[in-house]
């Protein structure tokens, strides 16, 4: 990847050279230079729900836009200043209500946002190319360009009708997950009392199709025994697209060490999540939630859709709302605490980043993509050398989804491993 800020060269020295004299088997890691070593790694996030934004009046990926004036927090110039080289990029679709018409509304959604995403890549083919396979990216990476993967979250597109899961592999989503906050048609969700008891009997066939198709089975949001179902069933790696550790932080979006072992057992990986209340405590303050909706209601808001004005009044009007209720914000030592036990937990082989942008993510100090340098600087700080950041990187994504594609081929061809 390739970066343009220089990150606190200054500070890094002198953590260096404290380094260097207090811990000799530390030495060699922390003199590497983060920006170099950030530079050399394939940076991949493995969860953008960027493409929520593709449809806003006046935005374009080509822009540079401030998290602080329309809440984004990927676009090409934030990438290139982060040394981002590309990502999945989510068809997000939220659960209405299970059933044959929620999930036909649920599939003609997910055909649109799946448009838009083919739309924007073709848009912008001097900038980004779609990737359909592991080693896509390498070779998109060598034409300077940045690749574009496409993943599904919430499986109730093609709850209703599994053979359209090949359709949308056919779109080229190579990535899946059954489940989002509510209960789907294939799975129980981590933040709902089950009603399945793990997968329905249409998500155990969920499993088989997407391992016959090679696409990752994406387990972040299914509740633990959805989890544990996935890693039994499935025949390839499992993934956890954004999530953290329930040993750091209680919360049912985060996955306790016996999982994260069992997943690591049969090659998966977490990609440590940046959603601040799945990090540290953040209570539910009514007033300010009152606040908000008359804010939105005001300025004549209704759901995520928003005009350039209104989005520039509500963030204005947002502030004020900020500042009298505050809530407690995670920051880059929150982070590192989830990423740095998962290392010490599963190893290096079994861990990755997503700050799960646009989709709530985003904590003190990785506001957006343009932060992911210091994760870096903080991973060499702690020990890790070259080879472990270009795994978490990059390395370990594509590697699951280079052993999803052996599965298919075995699947569908008969032939050996
Ligand atoms: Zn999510």
């Amino acid at each position: 990847s390739v970066l343009r800020s220089q990150p606190r060269l200054h500070s890094t020295a002198l953590i260096s050279a404290a380094l260097c004299l207090a811990l000799p088997v530390l030495a060699q890691a922390a003199s590497v230079d983060p920006r170099r070593a950030h530079g050399a790694a394939v940076v991949l996030d493995t969860h953008f729900d960027t493409p929520a934004n593709f449809s806003r009046p006046g935005w374009s990926i080509l822009n540079r836009h401030d998290t602080e004036l329309d809440d984004s927090q990927v676009d090409l110039p934030r990438m290139i200043e982060g040394g981002v080289d590309g990502g999945f990029f989510v068809i997000f679709t939220p659960q209405g209500p299970r059933g044959p018409a929620g999930n036909a509304a649920a599939r003609d959604h997910a055909v649109f946002r799946a448009s838009e995403i083919r739309e924007m890549v073709a848009r912008h083919s001097e900038h980004f190319a779609l990737a359909l396979t592991a080693d896509d990216a390498s070779r998109i990476l060598a034409e300077k360009k940045r690749f574009v993967f496409m993943s599904m979250e919430n499986g109730s597109p093609v709850a209703g009708d599994l053979s359209l899961m090949k359709t949308f592999h056919d779109l080229g989503v190579r990535m899946i997950g059954p489940v989002h906050f509510r209960n789907s048609d294939l799975a129980d969700s981590s933040t709902e009392a089950p009603v399945w008891g793990g997968l329905s009997p249409a998500g155990r066939s969920f499993v088989a199709e997407a391992n016959r198709l090679g696409m990752v089975i994406d387990g972040s949001h299914a509740s633990d025994q959805a989890l544990d179902q996935m890693i039994a069933l499935s025949e390839a790696p499992i993934i956890l697209s954004h999530s953290g550790c329930k040993d750091i932080f209680d919360h049912p979006r985060n996955v306790d060490d016996a999982r994260l072992k069992a997943l690591a057992a049969k090659g998966g990986v977490i990609q440590i999540n940046a959603f601040s209340a799945y990090m540290v405590p953040t209570p539910r303050i009514p007033e300010r939630e009152a606040a908000l909706a008359e804010l939105a209601k005001s300025l004549g808001i209704s759901g995520r859709e928003m005009t350039p004005a209104q989005r520039r009044a509500f963030v204005e009007g947002r502030r004020p709302i900020d500042a009298r209720w505050p809530v407690p914000r995670a920051n880059m030592d929150d982070f590192m605490k989830h990423m740095l036990h998962a290392l010490a937990l599963v190893g290096p082989d079994h861990v990755g980043v997503s700050g799960d942008f646009d989709g709530g993510g985003g904590i003190e100090g990785l506001e957006d993509v343009t932060g992911f340098p210091e994760i870096t600087r903080r991973l060499l700080a702690a020990g890790y050398g070259q080879a472990d950041i270009d795994k978490i990187w990059g390395g370990n994504a594509l590697r699951v989804l280079r052993a999803a594609e052996a599965v298919r081929d075995r699947l569908q061809t008969g032939k050996a491993d």
